[in-house]
């Protein structure tokens, strides 16, 4: 790692639990390629309002990514919050700006840009939301706002939240936004969607044989995008490759989530090759 002095910028991620965060790892390694006199350490946050009195002190203070629980919280302690971040409902990146604490989020966006590199349009598309949690409501956002999609669906097995979501959606972004329910809906929405965007935990570690979408309302002219990263590929990316269907891995939305922080803090492209690397890595070894 490169020296730490009395330039030395801070950037970290608080959360609670945040000891499996690959945050760090990615952070670092992109810091130490590009030669760049900062360092990212992950804090476990219970006072967040002294947290936030703490890291505004300090003018080294750069940024910070902020995850559960502290998501919603930490709005009430910024000076900015940018209108995506409104409209979401949360903030998962902090950063200072001529003294003063700006938030953003940078996870609806990071997946538009896995798209973009994936070299898949999002024009005129129909796409699929399974499930309706923060990681859903982010994405679904972003591709409510910034992209020329035909309709978003959100299937979800809590109708109340379903609708909280699809309401949000329809209030404050001009798209064409439909729901259903999970099980009742998934096999007809499958036959009339592109664009499928899985945003549940199911398939995660340990349960990595299981997915909420059986292979075989699988169809080759299907995009799925699985959000879950660990496993790096779930059940469902294995069906979906076995189908012949393009893919995207939750590992992209990751990186390029935190390419976007990275650039924000530092002012500097990110090294978008050696973040996956370390991540992978990271990963790997687990
Ligand atoms: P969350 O806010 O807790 O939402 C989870 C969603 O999944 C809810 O809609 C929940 O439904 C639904 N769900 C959970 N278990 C289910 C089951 N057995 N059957 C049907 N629906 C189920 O979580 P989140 O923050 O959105 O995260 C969701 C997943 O995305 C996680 O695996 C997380 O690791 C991943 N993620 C990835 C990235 C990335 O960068 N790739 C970023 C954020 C999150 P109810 O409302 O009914 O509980």
């Amino acid at each position: 790692m490169h020296l730490i002095d009395a330039s030395t910028q801070l950037c970290a991620v608080i959360g609670n639990p945040v000891e499996h965060s690959l945050s760090p790892a990615m952070h670092n390694a992109a810091f130490e390629s590009l030669n760049l006199n900062y360092v990212y350490l992950a804090f476990r946050v219970e006072d967040l309002a002294g947290c936030m009195a703490g890291m505004r002190a300090m003018a080294s203070f750069r940024g910070m990514s902020v995850t559960i629980p502290h998501k919603i919280a930490i709005m009430q302690y910024l000076d900015d919050i940018e209108p995506m971040a409104q409209h979401v409902g949360c903030v998962n990146t902090v950063t200072r700006e001529n003294d003063r604490l700006t938030g953003s989020i940078t996870d609806g966006v990071g997946a538009l840009r896995a798209f973009e590199q994936a070299g898949i349009s999002l024009d005129g598309r129909r796409i699929l939301f399974v499930g309706a949690g923060g990681a859903v409501r982010a994405v679904a956002f972003a591709f409510a706002e910034l992209a020329r999609v035909d309709r978003l669906t959100i299937l979800g097995r809590t109708s109340a939240r379903v609708a909280a979501l699809v309401n949000d959606l329809r209030a404050r972004t001009p798209a064409f936004v439909r729901s259903g329910d999970l099980s009742a809906d998934l096999a007809e929405a499958l036959t009339s969607h592109d664009i499928i965007i899985q945003g549940t935990p199911i398939g995660m570690f340990p349960h990595n044989e299981e997915s909420p979408i059986p292979s075989e309302f699988l169809r080759p002219e299907h995009i799925v995008f699985d959000m879950v990263y660990r496993p790096l590929k779930t059940r469902l990316v294995r069906a979906a490759e076995d189908r012949g269907c393009k893919v995207i891995l939750g590992l992209e939305m990751l990186v390029h989530q935190a390419t976007l922080q990275f650039e924000r803090w530092t002012g500097v492209p990110a090294p978008l090759d050696v973040m996956r690397a370390a991540v992978i890595q990271r990963l790997q070894q687990e």
